[in-house]
């Protein structure tokens, strides 16, 4: 079996092709993060714009490379929830028509399903394992029952930590520094902070209280921001220019980032394993989405997983953040369970907003 998988929920137009032993046979993708940096945020209209004029390009690339003919390809799965609704509605509409065309099957696809079974296309994982998700757009603990079966433990109640941390870089004008230029709002946070000291702030992790596995950032966000406005006066720069204790502070907020991610996990491990959905010896922890490529948050992480007796897995870096090769292995998932593949594809849409899963987190916050 060969799938063709083409992703395009938010910035990236991505495409790739791969076959049911996790090979893959060909990808591309283009990545549109310079220019919305540029503009300091994703513009919908735009990105729609570049998906249009990249989309027909990256999947030949990718189908190229691969050298399967379009003819033996077995299915066409592409992301249709949650995203941006401009551009998840290039990817759908390229993808229905190609699938028309080639009068192959559609295998329609939640982004967040293939980031939490990306580890099973690298590792050899089996059902259940716990996954957590920290990227721009999405924050959630989610354990993984089955290719299509997910009990949502925890999520973000306001925004994602990449986008916290892209705020906050952008609010230290990181992009003017002269290390930073080119990176990710969060990359950007974790090269700074190493020349900081965390210890300079004392910054209160986010709903110590709540016995939940939920999370939040904006309170820490608008903490940080006070702190940045405090110090540019006393500083006296204005804003836009870069603070001398620029590096203290993304030290400080990776710092509370990690421990809150940490202890969210730590609940949802505990929770699990004491009711008997996780085993108390073997357990796996995946790590993915942008954000846990942060190497500092890894290390929490490693903290959590060895008090609980768990392993602690992450997809390589190229595999954390949004790609095609996640949306083909996701189809092939699909096509060896039997889930989801469709012949007709009349009345498929897009879905902006999509939860995963079954949402336990009141049930969670109750075990507490
Ligand atoms: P989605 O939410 O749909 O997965 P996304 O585009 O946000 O979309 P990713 O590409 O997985 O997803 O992640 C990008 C995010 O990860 C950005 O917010 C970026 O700042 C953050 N990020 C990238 N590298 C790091 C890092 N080393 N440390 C912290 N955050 C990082
Ligand atoms: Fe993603």
């Amino acid at each position: 079996k060969v799938v063709l998988g083409i992703e395009t929920s938010c910035d990236d137009t991505a495409a790739a092709v791969v076959d049911d032993n996790g090979h893959v046979l060909g990808e591309a993708i283009h990545s549109q993060t310079e220019v919305h940096l540029k503009t300091g945020g994703i513009i919908p209209p735009v990105a729609q714009q570049l998906h249009r004029e990249n989309i027909q390009r990256i999947v030949q690339e990718a189908l190229c490379a691969s050298q399967v003919p379009p003819s033996e390809l077995s299915a066409i799965a592409t992301t249709i929830k949650p995203g941006l609704a401009l551009s998840l509605g290039v990817g759908l509409s390229f993808s229905l028509q190609l699938a028309d065309q080639l009068k192959k099957p559609f295998i329609p696809i939640h982004h967040m399903e293939a980031h939490a079974l990306t580890i099973r296309l690298t590792n050899n994982v089996e059902f259940p394992f716990l996954v957590l998700l920290i990227s721009g757009g999405h924050c959630l603990l989610a354990l993984v029952q089955g290719v299509s079966d997910f009990l949502l433990l925890g999520k973000s109640l306001d925004i994602a930590p990449g986008d916290m941390l892209d705020k906050v870089a952008r609010r230290l004008s990181l992009i003017k520094h002269p290390e930073c230029s080119t990176m990710s709002g969060g990359k950007a946070i974790e090269h700074l902070a190493k020349q900081g000291n965390k210890l300079c702030f004392d910054l209160k992790p986010p709903m110590d209280r709540a016995k939940n596995c939920d999370f939040s950032f904006t309170g820490l966000q608008n903490i940080v921001d006070k702190i940045i406005m405090q110090k540019e006066k006393e500083e006296g720069i204005e804003m836009g220019q870069i603070l001398s204790s620029a590096a203290d502070i993304a030290a400080a907020v990776q710092h509370t980032t990690a421990c809150h991610i940490a202890k969210r996990t730590h609940r949802a491990i505990l929770f699990c394993q004491r009711k008997g959905l996780l085993s108390q010896t073997n357990a796996v922890l995946v790590a993915s989405g942008g954000v846990a490529s942060n190497l500092y948050i890894r290390k929490a992480l490693e903290m959590v997983t060895n008090v609980t007796q768990c392993t602690l897995l992450c997809p390589p870096p190229r595999l954390c953040t949004d790609n095609g090769i996640m949306i083909a292995w996701n189809g092939i998932e699909r096509l060896r369970a039997g889930l989801g593949i469709l012949h007709n594809t009349e009345g498929v849409r897009y879905e902006p907003k999509c939860p995963l899963g079954v949402d336990i987190s009141k049930e969670v916050g109750k075990a507490a």
